[in-house]
């Protein structure tokens, strides 16, 4: 819970409540920076986020000796449309999570994993994950930057590294005294292409089921495309592989039968 909330927006006028008391500051320029709830998104009725996922992650002990990588569960009975991570984190502790496009029974969904990793959750946070960024994140004075904007990763729904740099591009702009129009179109120019081209990838995997993904994983697993992952993979640019694979990937593509699953 903030110290400080904003709790409306009239004009330029912001109402706040500090510590319980209440508050007004007028502002020359309002930064939503207010996650994937944003309020002044909605204050101010800015387009919505194409989509929603659903994340949910424990912290639990994790024996260091099981060694520095990150485990991926593409299982679709895991993780509707989306998949489950074990990320070893600080000294002693590994994050376990999953995201999904099924809001229903997500708890469930995380106790099932960490029964099957046999962890005991310390500490768990869950919470919506915007992805497929808003048509417009500026309007007048009022700019969107982070989830509030709907900026993550469609890929993997980490929303960290594109925030930063959004954020940074907002800095510049405001720093420099520039019309606001500007971090619209920097951080577009920045950022859409990998956003588009992930959105592509979410798209093409909420369609697959588990026959599909082993299949793809299969056909990945092939010395020549594991060389070409270990040297283009980029977890924040996935687009630079995707074309490297692009004409051996639409040839398997094609051989594959597609079931549709719904987004949320
Ligand atoms: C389970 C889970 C795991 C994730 N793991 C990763 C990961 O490994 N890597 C990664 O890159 N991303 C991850 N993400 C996504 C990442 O957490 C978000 O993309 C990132 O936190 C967005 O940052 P933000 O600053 O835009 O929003 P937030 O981190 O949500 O911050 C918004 C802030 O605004 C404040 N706020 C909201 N409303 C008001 C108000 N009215 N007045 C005042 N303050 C307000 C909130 O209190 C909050 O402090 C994960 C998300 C989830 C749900």
């Amino acid at each position: 819970m903030p110290l400080t909330r904003a709790c409306f927006l009239e004009d330029r006028t912001l109402f706040l409540e500090r510590e319980g008391r209440p508050l007004k500051v007028r502002a020359g320029i309002i930064v939503g920076a207010d996650g994937s709830g944003s309020e002044v998104a909605r204050w101010v009725g800015f387009p919505p986020p194409s989509r929603y996922l659903l994340g949910i992650q424990a912290i639990v002990p994790y024996d260091p000796e099981r060694g520095d990588f990150i485990e991926i569960f593409l299982d679709q009975g895991i993780a509707p449309g989306f998949f489950a991570w074990v990320v070893p984190a600080e000294e002693g502790v590994a994050r376990v999570g999953l995201a999904t496009h099924e809001a229903r029974g997500i708890r469930y969904r995380l106790k099932k994993l960490l029964e099957k990793l046999n962890s005991q959750p310390i500490k768990v946070r869950s919470g919506f994950i915007p992805i497929g960024a808003r048509a417009r994140t500026v309007k007048g004075r009022v700019a969107l930057v982070g989830d509030a904007a709907a900026q993550a990763k469609p890929t993997t729904g980490g929303g960290l590294y594109p925030g930063i740099v959004a954020a940074k591009v907002l800095g510049e702009v405001l720093c420099g005294d520039h019309p606001l129009s500007l971090y619209e179109r920097r951080w577009r120019s920045r950022l859409s292409h990998e956003l588009r081209m992930g959105m592509m990838i979410r798209r093409i995997a909420e369609r697959l089921g588990d026959r599909e993904i082993s299949y793809i994983l299969a056909f990945l697993g092939r010395k020549k495309f594991l060389r070409m992952i270990g040297r283009l993979g980029d977890i924040d640019h996935p687009s630079v592989l995707l074309k490297a694979l692009s004409r051996d990937w639409w040839e398997m593509w094609k051989s594959l039968k597609l079931r549709r699953r719904p987004a949320l």
